[in-house]
């Protein structure tokens, strides 16, 4: 029986499997600590794999990679992260 290698369309969220995301993003997720419970629900969201767990049990949003796609700001249910305009950010 002939062997045939399996291809497949899969893709899996992966830092740095499209690259670094540059300077065309428009929004940028910004982040109220204040405001973060902790539930990490962005994190298991973020298509980018852009969120970063931090020791304390904080996130934080790694900019290099996050593609501005808003997601982690629909799914925050206390509204811990709003998207801004880039040219809005100080
Ligand atoms: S979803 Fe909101 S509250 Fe939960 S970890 Fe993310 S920013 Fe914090
Ligand atoms: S805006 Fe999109 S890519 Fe950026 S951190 Fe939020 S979910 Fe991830």
């Amino acid at each position: 029986m002939k062997k045939y290698a399996v291809v497949t369309s899969i893709s899996y969220p992966k830092k740095g499997a499209m690259g670094k995301t540059g300077s065309w993003r428009v929004f940028r997720p910004t982040l109220d600590k204040a405001k973060c419970v902790k539930c990490l629900r962005c994190w298991i969201y973020c298509p980018e794999g852009s969120i970063r767990r931090e020791p304390d049990g904080s996130i934080s949003i790694d900019y290099e990679y996050c593609k501005g796609c808003g997601i982690c700001a629909k799914e925050c249910a206390v509204k811990a992260i709003t998207m801004k305009r880039e040219d809005e950010h100080e």
